[in-house]
């Protein structure tokens, strides 16, 4: 195993790869850390078994770990010719996660996650979620035979909480926002041993699946793109996405890293109004209003985390915006009508993002730019009909 241990992304203290979320020193979030020597990009890229667990050289399980998989990752990168000819964009790419087992990329981080429990002895998964997290996790621990426990913010698509139920999960509706879910699921895992696998930092082994998004975009694309689009949250996704880029880059493989753009949507945009704004951390959103609940994340008690976020944003020469609200369904519909995919509305929050950067004038027409589309419509149905076609369909 290379993982080596848990560095503090604040301060850089370490700890033991154990069952730990938070720094002993400063409370700042942790971050899987590993010596590479002996580990092969070239082999594992190479490798002909599908799905994420042929990198498992660089993710932080045992050498013995049975993974717990539905054969998650492997998504296509597709050349969105089509969308891009509307959007001015020539080298447009969708990476298309709602092809993954449980229809987002959260299965990446999960299959990680419940490996690492197994690893553990864990027989309790505990999960705050705005959806896909929980439904990946209550997918994930059916498979591994866990009980899990979802508490998820009062207003998730219904869709979202039949699958969890179905699995066999407990959903426990907690009121207010993904905020307060959050800090029901902390207070729920004081010392009784259940495994934490909320999305945000929290979860440092989950956080480390996410970079296997990177390694299937340069191997797809032979190449590095200039930029990848990714909505957020809290912002793992886009972190550990860079995270990749950077282990490919140490490993001598590329020579230079993407340029990472976080979009959120207009009624909770804590992380772009930073950047907008130019300050150096992310504070709170106060009143969370938005279609796009998958990336819902007012930040409430740990803005810190999405300071992390926008310190990957900037060192990578990125870039962060936010979306209207009005406008997030008519990319959904031009994501479908182009290309075919349909997406959820936090999803499409990605191809809103390049429409507005190529009016801008920040994509070249050279530009390789990778939309991560990052999760599937059928998950939120009722918020892809706009009001006329919600009054049709009554
Ligand atoms: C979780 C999620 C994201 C990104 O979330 P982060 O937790 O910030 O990485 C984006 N889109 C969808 C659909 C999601 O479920
Ligand atoms: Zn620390």
């Amino acid at each position: 195993m290379s993982a080596e241990s848990l560095k503090c992304a604040s301060c850089g203290a370490e700890h033991e790869l154990g069952l730990v979320y938070f720094c002993r020193k400063c409370q700042g979030t942790l971050d899987v850390s590993y010596d590479h020597g002996g580990v092969s990009f070239a082999r594992m890229l190479a490798a002909a078994e599908a799905g994420i667990w042929k990198y498992r050289d660089v993710l932080p399980v045992g050498p013995d770990a049975e993974p717990v998989t539905m054969r998650e990752g492997d998504t296509p990168l597709l050349s969105a010719k089509r969308l891009g000819e509307v959007l001015g964009v020539p080298r447009l790419y969708l990476k298309n996660e709602t092809v993954n087992p449980t229809l987002s990329f959260k299965d990446r981080p999960l299959s990680v996650a419940l490996t690492k429990a197994r690893e553990f002895g864990t027989e309790r998964i505990v999960v705050a979620s705005t959806g896909n997290t929980a439904v990946s996790a209550s997918a994930y621990s059916a498979r591994a035979g866990m009980s899990c426990c979802v508490y998820v913010p009062a207003g998730t698509p219904r869709e979202k909480t039949a699958l969890i139920a179905l699995c066999g999960a407990e959903v426990r509706a907690v009121p207010g926002t993904f905020s307060d879910a959050y800090e029901t699921a902390l207070r729920d895992v004081q010392d009784n041993g259940a495994f934490n696998v909320t999305s945000t930092f929290l979860n440092p082994y989950a956080c480390e699946g996410d970079k296997t998004v990177s390694y299937e975009i340069f191997r797809d694309l032979g190449d590095v793109p200039d930029w990848i689009v990714v909505p957020v949250g809290a912002g793992p996704l886009l972190v550990y996405a860079y995270k990749g880029f950077v282990e490919l880059k140490q490993a001598g493989l590329i020579d230079r890293l993407p340029r990472m753009v976080a979009v959120q949507a207009e009624g909770c945009s804590p992380i772009a109004r930073a950047y907008g704004e130019g300050q150096a951390e992310v504070k709170p959103w106060l009143e969370p209003r938005t279609i796009a609940t998958g990336v819902a994340d007012p930040l409430a008690t740990y803005p810190r985390d999405g300071t992390r976020t926008l310190a990957v944003v900037r060192r990578s020469n990125g870039y962060a915006l936010s979306v209207g609200e009005q406008d997030i369904l008519a990319y959904v519909r031009l994501l479908a009508e182009r290309e075919a995919i349909l997406a959820e509305p936090a999803a499409a929050l990605s191809v809103a993002a390049v429409d507005r950067m190529a009016r801008m004038g920040l994509l070249e027409p050279s530009h390789r730019v990778v939309s991560i589309i990052t999760g599937h419509g059928l998950k939120d149905v009722e918020a892809l009909l706009s009001p006329a076609d919600a009054q049709e369909a009554e």
